[in-house]
Formats: C-alpha cells, sequence, structure tokens
C-alpha cells in the first residue's frame, strides 16, 4: 500500500537558498518513497542526469548557524516535467534521508541547480537495442529515460532490468511501466507504435517471486537472453547504462566488456555508461 498526499504550491513561502517546494510525497515501503517538487524555472537537464539535494543540517552546538546538507540525487522524472521528481532510499541513522524520509507537501528542499551525470543519450554511440540495468533507487535516471521520447526513436528495442530485495521494492518501478504502457499521454508522447519496444525484467534477489537471481548470474548464465529470445550482446548492436551498488557495476561492466562493449562518456561515447546508485 503506498499513501500520498497533494498540495497547493500557492502557499509555499520560499525562505531556503535553492528551495523549492514539496508537491507530493509516495511512501512505497519503510525503505523507499519518492516526492515531487516544484522546478526552477531556469533548470534545464538531460534525463538520466544527477543534481544534489537536501536540507538544512541541525545547528551547530556553539554558533547556532546552520549549513545545507546535500546528497547526490537522481532527477526521475524526464526533462519535459513541469516538476522533478526524485526516488529516495530511507537510511535509518543516514545524515539526509533520516529527516528527508518525513518531508511533507508543501514544505521546502534545497536543490542545486547544477545538473550533471553519465547516464545520457548523448554518452552512447547509435545503436538498435539499449539495456538499462538498475538495481534498487538505480531506477531513478532511467524513470526519467523511460519518459523521455529520444529513447524510443533513437531505438528499435528497449530493455529495462530492475533487481530488489523483495517484491514491493519493485512496485514504483512496476507502477511507473504501467503507466507509460497505459497513460493515453505518455502513448501520445513517446508513440503509441513505440510502446511496444520496451520490455520490463523485473527480478528479486531475496523474496520469492516469478524471476528469481542476480541480474549478473542471469546474464552470465544465458536466463536473460534465453527468456528474452536474444542472441547475447554486440557492441555493433548493443548500448547498456548501468546504476546500482559499486560490487554490481563493477561486475555488470566485465560481463558487457566480455561482449565487446566499451565503456563511454559525455565527451566519448561509446558502448556504455554507468553511474553508482549510491556511495559505500
Ligand atoms: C550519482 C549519485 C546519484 C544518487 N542518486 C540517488 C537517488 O536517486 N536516490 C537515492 O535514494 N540515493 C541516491 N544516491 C545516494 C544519495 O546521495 C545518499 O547517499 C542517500 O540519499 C543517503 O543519504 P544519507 O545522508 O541519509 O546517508 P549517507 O551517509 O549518504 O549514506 C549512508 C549509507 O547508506 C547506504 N545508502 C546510501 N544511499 C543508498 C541507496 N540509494 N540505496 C541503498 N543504500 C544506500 C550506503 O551504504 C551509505 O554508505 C546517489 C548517489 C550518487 C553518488
Amino acid at each position: 500500500m503506498t499513501e500520498q498526499t497533494p498540495v497547493n504550491t500557492q502557499t509555499a513561502v520560499k525562505a531556503l537558498p535553492d528551495a523549492q517546494t514539496v508537491t507530493e510525497v509516495t511512501h512505497w515501503t519503510d525503505r523507499l518513497f519518492s516526492f515531487r517538487c516544484t522546478r526552477p524555472a531556469s533548470l534545464r537537464f538531460r534525463s538520466g542526469e544527477f543534481v544534489m539535494i537536501g536540507l538544512m543540517g541541525d545547528p551547530d552546538p556553539k554558533t547556532g548557524k546552520q549549513k545545507p546538507l546535500l546528497r547526490a540525487y537522481s532527477i526521475a522524472s524526464p526533462s519535459w516535467d513541469d516538476e522533478l521528481e526524485f526516488y529516495s532510499i530511507k537510511v535509518q541513522d543516514g545524515p539526509l534521508t533520516s529527516k528527508l524520509q518525513h518531508i511533507q507537501p508543501g514544505e521546502q528542499i534545497i536543490l542545486r541547480p547544477k545538473p550533471v551525470g553519465t547516464l545520457v543519450h548523448d554518452a552512447l554511440l547509435p545503436g538498435k537495442r539499449l539495456w538499462f540495468f538498475a538495481t534498487g533507487t538505480g531506477f531513478a535516471p532511467f524513470a526519467s529515460l523511460l519518459r523521455d521520447p529520444q529513447t524510443f526513436e533513437d531505438y528499435e528495442q528497449v530493455i529495462i532490468t530492475h533487481t530488489c530485495r523483495d517484491v514491493a521494492e519493485l512496485e514504483y518501478g512496476r507502477r511507473l511501466v504501467e503507466h507509460i504502457r497505459t497513460d493515453e499521454m505518455m502513448g501520445e508522447l513517446l508513440g503509441q507504435e513505440n510502446l511496444g519496444k520496451l520490455t520490463y525484467y523485473p527480478t528479486t534477489t531475496r523474496e520469492e517471486s516469478l524471476r528469481m537471481g542476480r541480474i549478473t548470474t542471469l546474464l552470465e548464465d544465458g536466463t536473460l537472453f534465453a527468456d528474452l529470445g536474444i542472441d547475447g550482446m554486440s557492441p555493433d548492436t548493443d548500448r547498456a547504462m548501468v546504476c546500482g551498488s559499486l560490487g554490481l557495476n563493477t561486475d555488470l561492466k566485465a560481463i558487457l566488456e566480455s561482449f565487446g562493449l566499451e565503456e563511454g562518456a559525455n565527451s566519448d561515447p561509446k558502448h556504455y555508461v554507468v553511474e553508482k546508485a549510491f556511495v559505500g
């Protein structure tokens, strides 16, 4: 079950530096929530990029001064959206998310409007099939890219894999894919004829579900390709974006390179790109 609270943004008062007003909060599990906020009129970003967001920290016991407590967050909304969306972990003793998880509509967050990142179309050479590999909150940049028309214009097939421990942790991604497939406005925007290009491949590592296992194992033992009817990957056709823990990213890089794919960057587009979903 999820809870949602909308708000009238007209009543919000700007007080923080780079303040934006939260408009909606959804709690997905006791470890995950998403929220939407106002978007600075001047903020331009490429779908898949991240920004620094946060709250004011506790007052210094001596001086009473407060400093912003900021963390990197992928923008989960697409670049055309009027608002911004974020998908967040709740770390119980985490300096930021122990507070951020209690944010309410009408309250403010700090948002530094300097988007950066490697999970962008510009960092990949043209290809036929685009793979998004996500674990946990690593789904966030792909929530943005999956709602970007360019993703479907540039590729013949788009595959998103999402791996979490439990089924409930897949819900944000599952709902988003369902929304893309069924919402009239999304169909118009992405092209109704393009929706068949999208394949969603969720897996769990702990709770029993239809597809279980780490995505690295499912790639290495061929299960993923067998399930999708695909003969492996090739630098001629396949492009990939990866967003997970450091360990997952390292393992996936090795697998992608075993197929001959090379890592790209904004300044040097190639076959795949990687970004950490978190540090530590
Ligand atoms: C490029 C980049 C993009 C990021 N995008 C997002 C995002 O879209 N959503 C998001 O929730 N976080 C994201 N993060 C992580 C985020 O910056 C913070 O680490 C997170 O919000 C927790 O902050 P904190 O101050 O509560 O705890 P921190 O002190 O930052 O983290 C404490 C510990 O919690 C664990 N942890 C932190 N973040 C996560 C996570 N997302 N999933 C699982 N474990 C985690 C790690 O073990 C970490 O050492 C991103 C990080 C990077 C580098």
